[in-house]
């Protein structure tokens, strides 16, 4: 095929071809144009974003954890948000001995609680004291701030949950105990089998005194010892309807207060289903046994968690707890 024209065609030819080209440079100048328009308000958006953002990144990225807080703030005490995600404004410090208790393990500074729960600490070591009931042993109620601990449960957030052991010691233990103290399990864990033996009177009426209380919400205990309070005689079983089954707790109960009043962000928990508790619910805690095959499964490798690193508070109340001096 012949690649020669004629001379006006080849000319048209090339000037057709110079607007087409001119039209591509031209396009891509306002495409490169506009890009660059977009960038500069993006980054604009972005600026102004991270001005609204700083303050409350600032208050919250420069600061310190939960634990590193060493000092309650001052003033009436406040349940800010719910009991595994919240804070407390003017915790108030338990004693770390007191008339029929003692506070274990206080290295870890997690004996601050609402001014409610302090209340009722002491008033519940009096009355077991009166009775004979033995020493209470006090472990975690909250941080002097509240919030999250970076181990252990994720409740205990508020100054309104608190654990108390079932080790009932009939004279103060020594200073040197107090650190690291036996525990004392009344439940078989590995066998799920409740140790009758280790049970007492005491404990029994431990557990009701601490629950028939109005100020008690819940009351958390291994499956096992609900199920012995469910099979004892109580001239009114009311109280019982507060103790719920939930596993660990078989050498410590935790005692849950409802918010108190005057606490406007303090969110309860619903109450618990009527009744006392101790009928289908309570039996569907038993674990089932596992039919027995003729291959064994390969067995799982347990991988070990990491601790619960320190989540962000939701709560701004919280977030300027943690700014506060
Ligand atoms: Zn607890």
């Amino acid at each position: 095929m012949s690649t020669v024209c004629e001379k006006s065609i080849c000319e048209r030819a090339i000037i057709e071809r110079a607007i087409s080209e001119r039209a591509i440079v031209e396009r891509a100048m306002i495409d490169r144009t506009n890009a660059l328009i977009s960038k500069v308000k993006l980054r604009a958006w972005w600026l102004a974003l991270s001005l609204i953002c700083l303050p409350l990144e600032a208050a919250y990225a420069g600061y310190q954890t939960w634990s590193e807080v060493l000092t309650p703030t001052q003033g009436t005490s406040d349940a800010i948000g719910s009991y595994a995600n919240g804070c407390l404004v003017g915790g108030k410090s338990l004693a770390l001995s007191g008339d029929g208790y003692q506070v274990i393990r206080s290295n870890r500074n997690r004996y601050y609680g609402h001014t409610s729960m302090i209340r009722y600490l002491t008033d519940l070591a009096n009355k077991t004291q009166r009775l004979g009931v033995g020493q209470l042993l006090v472990g975690d109620i909250a941080m002097p701030r509240g919030g999250r601990f970076t181990s252990g449960h994720t409740s205990h957030q508020t100054g309104l949950d608190a654990d108390i052991w079932l080790r009932l010691p009939l004279a103060p233990l020594e200073a040197n105990q107090l650190q690291d103290p036996t525990p004392y399990p009344v439940v078989d864990i590995k066998n799920y089998r409740f140790k009758e033996d280790k049970w007492t009177d005491n404990h029994s009426l431990l557990l009701q005194l601490a629950a028939d209380d109005p100020r008690v919400a819940r009351i958390f205990v291994h499956p096992l010892i609900k199920n012995k309070l469910c099979e004892q005689e109580w001239k009114q079983r009311d109280w019982l309807r507060k103790v719920r089954p939930w596993w660990g707790h078989y050498y410590h109960f935790h005692v849950r207060l409802n918010c108190p009043e005057n606490s406007s962000e303090c969110i309860e928990q619903a109450v618990p289903p009527k009744g006392d508790g101790c009928g289908a619910e309570l039996a569907s805690w038993r674990p089932t046994a596992k039919p027995k095959t003729a291959v064994d499964k390969p067995k799982v490798k347990v991988v070990k968690k990491s601790p619960p690193k320190q989540s962000k508070p939701t709560y701004p109340t919280c977030i300027a707890l943690l700014s506060t001096p």
